[in-house]
């Protein structure tokens, strides 16, 4: 058992660059991921976050910037600490998953034989697990990868767009396993993603890279304060009329409309629901539910992203 200082981050960047010619594919980026975070790493297609997560991992070379896992510098050392899977994975698809398994920890030089069979236990594969990889499904082979990934019980996952290509269960599944992986094994998880409802459904904190730059990062109700974005809610109320003029009265509140079974479409750019909450039962108006509204992060997402492809 290992101890984690609060203060040693899990993973921290600082100024990573890695040009292309002259075109930065990742420009000073800085991150900071928490120990126990499930950070999701969001940006559309060309963003930078496969070149970020190969530079981080140091599959590819930095142009310029440091790196440090639970405080260690050292390319090799951070290696033992990391286990990562980066595009679709690639497997022998005549051997079964405990072989293929088998022959990567052979080659990593990690990872027992009890590591293995805990691993295809924990990605849900330990009873097909003597089964050739060319029957598995997609979903399968993504859970086999992560498996791999966990060789060695690294502290640290780091896992490139680990849902690209799989349908809503196999998606699911993935996301699941993860929120596990954080919650029940104690690991820090760094995914990336360009979907924003899976980001917004799993992890605890987001950065959003967009041309390879950091255009925000933190949790959800700290990137929302950050760029001034709305936090849309509905809210029920007994008396609608009195609601509207309390909520008319409230800085950085505006009504947008009609929500769902007559409840009221509130925007909040600055107070948060707990505040509209209390001005409107301190207004006399009973509050039966306050709903956020779906979507917050995704108008945060497109305010702070660009809508032309990527610099490629
Ligand atoms: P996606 O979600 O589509 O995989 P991404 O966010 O992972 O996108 P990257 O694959 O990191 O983005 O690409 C970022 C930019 O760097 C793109 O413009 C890409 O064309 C460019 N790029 C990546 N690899 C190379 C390379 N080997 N040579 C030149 N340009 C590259």
């Amino acid at each position: 058992m290992r101890l984690v200082t609060s203060d040693v981050p899990a993973l921290a960047v600082s100024g990573l660059s890695r040009f292309y010619g002259k075109r930065a594919a990742v420009n000073k980026l800085e991150l900071r991921v928490e120990p126990g975070d499930l950070y999701g790493f969001l940006g559309p297609n060309g963003a930078g976050k496969t070149t970020a997560i190969r530079a981080i991992l140091g599959l590819i070379a930095r142009s310029e910037g440091t790196v440090e896992v639970f405080g260690e510098r050292d390319l090799v050392r951070q290696r033992t600490e990391i286990g990562a899977m980066v595009e679709t994975p690639t497997f022998n698809d005549w051997l079964s998953a405990r072989r293929n398994l088998q022959i990567a920890a052979a080659y990593a030089g990690r990872g027992t034989a009890a590591d293995i069979d805990e691993a295809l236990e924990r990605v849900g594969l330990g009873a097909r697990a003597g089964e050739r990889v060319r029957g598995y499904s997609l979903g399968m082979r993504q859970r086999l990868g992560i498996a791999r990934a966990l060789l060695g019980r690294p502290k640290l996952l780091v896992l490139d767009e680990p849902t690209n290509g799989l349908d809503p269960r196999g998606m699911r599944e993935v996301r699941d396993l993860l929120v596990e992986l954080v919650r029940r094994d104690g690991c820090t998880v760094f995914v990336s993603s360009h979907l924003l409802s899976e980001v917004e459904a799993m992890c605890n904190r987001v950065g959003i890279l967009d041309r390879g730059e950091l255009k925000a990062e933190g949790t959800m109700a700290q990137l929302i304060r950050q760029l001034g974005a709305r936090t849309l809610i509905e809210v029920g109320v007994d008396d609608r009329p009195r609601a509207l003029e309390v909520i008319s009265r409230l800085e950085g509140a505006r009504v947008e409309g009609d929500g769902d079974e007559g409840r009221i479409l509130v925007a909040l750019s600055g107070p948060e629901a707990a505040d509209l909450n209390r001005v409107l039962v301190q207004g006399g108006v009973a509050v039966s539910s306050l709903v956020p509204r779906a979507g917050s992060l995704e108008e945060l997402f497109l305010s702070v992203t660009s809508s032309e492809p990527g610099v490629a």
